[in-house]
């Protein structure tokens, strides 16, 4: 394009809060076929909110250990527990050979114990079994977080997440603009169905790991459809890198941030809308 246009664009993009680091992946946006949003962080506003908390015995020490473990994690979770826990008046210990598994949890040692907290993916890569007092819980429509002590399921901890307004006005104007949507969740199927069927988006996946997220992607993009992703977590990283148009919610994680070819510096989806118009004016029968 014209200089002049790029350096118009530039500034009227960043006034709607979008920061272009890719040019190269902000001009195949205006040929756009499908788009795919990752749940928590994304569509949701990621204020999870902790509203119920079964412990098989006692919650005090039940809370302990989430948020010894959970302090060392980055997950918009992990920091909603760990101040819900000392809001209980309970102070975390130290976990040592902490480990974090994007999109399932994490794990580490505490007092002596193997500790293990995660989603729905937790139980079945540690082939955990539920408890009777727990099995309720499964199915029940609110993400949650498991707490396994010595391979042990000792509780577990519901969360809800509220979905931006934005959210809802911006899927319905891409579906106009006849672009194919996605949500990608690591998320359990439940929370996934209703959100998805709130915001009124065309297609989702749940339960999935950052390298199916990924997987989704190339087999979009091997449709013949230019696809973009856009995420905010460590678990997006993978998918924002391999979209045609990797798209990152900017009060997200560095490793998103840094993966990504466009920020969204209001964390607002209705950006995403603005970043396709601005695109399709630009470079609109250019030479
Ligand atoms: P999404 O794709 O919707 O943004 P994530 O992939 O980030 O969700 O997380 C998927 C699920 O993995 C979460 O719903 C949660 O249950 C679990 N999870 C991931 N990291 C953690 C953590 N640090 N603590 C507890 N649960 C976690
Ligand atoms: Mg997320």
């Amino acid at each position: 394009a014209v200089p002049l246009v790029v350096a118009i664009t530039t500034s009227l993009a960043a006034k709607r809060g979008i920061l272009i680091r890719n040019r190269q992946a902000f001009e195949t946006l205006k040929d756009i076929k499908a788009i795919c949003f990752d749940k928590t962080g994304t569509i949701t506003e990621g204020k999870l909110a902790v509203h119920k908390v079964i412990a098989i015995d006692d919650e005090t020490t039940l809370l302990r250990y989430v948020a010894s473990i959970e302090q060392n994690s980055e997950h918009i979770i992990a920091q909603s527990i760990v101040e819900y826990a000392k809001s209980k008046g309970v102070e975390p210990k130290k976990a040592e050979n902490f480990t974090a598994y994007p999109g399932i949890g994490a794990k580490a040692i505490i007092d002596g114990e193997p500790v293990m907290v995660g989603g729905p993916q937790l139980l079945s890569k540690e082939s955990l079994k539920l408890p009777e007092k727990l099995k309720p819980y499964e199915k029940i429509e609110s993400t949650k977080v498991w707490i396994a002590v010595n391979g042990k399921v000792i509780g577990v901890i519901l969360l809800t997440d509220t979905i931006r307004k934005t959210s809802i006005e911006a899927i319905k104007m891409l579906k106009e603009l006849g672009i194919e949507t996605w949500m990608l969740t690591g998320d359990n199927d439940e929370v996934a169905k209703e959100v998805a069927k709130e915001c009124g988006i065309d297609n989702y996946q749940a339960n999935l790991l950052p390298d199916e997220k990924l997987n989704i992607i190339k087999e979009i993009h091997n449709q013949g459809k230019v696809v973009a992703m856009v995420g905010d977590g460590i678990n997006d990283a993978p998918s924002l890198l391999t979209a045609d148009i990797g798209i990152a919610i900017g009060a997200g994680t560095d490793i998103a941030i840094d993966s990504a070819d466009i920020i969204l510096t209001k964390s607002d989806l209705l950006s995403v809308v603005h970043a396709i118009r601005l695109s399709r004016a630009a470079y609109r029968k250019m030479v």
